[in-house]
């Protein structure tokens, strides 16, 4: 994949700190979700782990192949964006990293959403930053760095990644080949959500959202028709493109402006309901999706029967 246009500036700007040696040993990268953090992440670990600094990444030395590969021994990941990281898993990368690298001169820790470390294991990671090991790099992402324990931000020099503009998130979905996520740009600002989502198996089914609970709501489909293509998988999707589309028209209802894409179904949903039904169809959109965590009752069951409320 390209560097996207908006990553551009500030990756060049991280490039300069390695060319001058000067990257600081611990990096955060924090911007909003899906803007591309762990995607630059991972472009710094290979540019840090390049053997040749002066042309990093060199993209031939063995330690970009084996980067390349996602196979360097000396590139550790604790991954937050999964659930809470522990701190034995901070405890086995730390120890790992307080030995030699490996293979070339530098070892690299990738802490994806650092936000979701707990308290032991932000205090395991706090004392590695304080007493850092030899050549080794802590790259820490978060989109919401206030949840960060303020000693670790002070330990840490800061990037943030800007939002690309709508024109650049279109463009980037394009050079991609997927121009089809460009028309959700009402459910999702985040360009590697909409990649993400393109990827994934709902993509049609948000694609064709808006025009199905418009059809829905003039009585032409029935709900179990409006639901016919969601499975377990798509579940949550179908969910948060429903409640997307009751927020747009919460906020049409006060600035009268909106993607026209889905101009069409906001102003239906705003015919069929006032505004305090709409907010209580959003909360109960948000309890549904928490209780799909919590029973066994069929998903899609559950769905029909919310809609059926409506
Ligand atoms: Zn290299």
């Amino acid at each position: 994949m390209m560097l996207p246009e908006w990553l551009e500036a500030p990756y060049q700007l991280a490039s300069q700190w390695r060319h001058n040696r000067a990257f600081h040993h611990a990096l955060l990268l924090t911007g909003t979700n899906g803007v591309g953090q762990h995607f630059f992440a991972e472009r710094l670990a290979k540019l840090l782990l390049c053997e040749n600094i002066a042309k990093a990444p060199c993209g031939v030395c063995h330690s970009c192949e084996l980067a390349k590969a996602e196979t360097h021994p000396d590139w550790l990941t604790l991954d937050g964006s999964q659930g809470t990281i522990k701190v034995d898993a901070v405890r086995q990368v730390v120890s790992k990293v307080s030995n030699k690298p490996q293979l070339g001169h530098t070892k690299v820790v990738l802490i994806y959403d650092a936000h979701n470390m707990n308290i032991n294991a932000a205090n395991a990671i706090l004392k590695a930053l304080e007493e850092p090991p030899s050549s080794t790099y802590f790259l820490l992402t978060s989109n919401t760095s206030r949840s960060l324990m303020p000693t670790i931000i002070s330990r840490c020099q800061r990037l943030t990644l800007a939002n690309p503009t709508t024109e650049q998130t279109i463009h980037w979905l394009q050079q991609e080949g997927k121009q089809g996520a460009g028309e959700l740009l009402w459910f999702s600002q985040s360009p590697f959500r909409l990649l993400q989502l393109a990827e994934s198996s709902s993509a049609e089914m948000m694609q064709s959202l808006p025009a199905d609970l418009s059809r829905w709501l003039g009585g032409e489909i029935r709900s179990d028709e409006l639901v016919a293509s969601v499975n377990n998988e798509r579940l949550r999707d179908f969910v948060d493109g429903v409640s997307a589309l009751i927020h747009i028209a919460l906020n049409y209802s006060v600035t009268g402006s909106c993607q026209k894409d889905v101009k069409n179904t906001v102003e239906n949903l705003l015919t069929h309901y006032d505004l305090y039904r709409l907010m209580t169809i959003s909360s109960n959109l948000t309890q549904l999706k928490a209780d799909l965590d919590k029973t066994h009752l069929n998903p899609t069951i559950q769905l029909i029967g919310e809609l059926n409320s409506w």
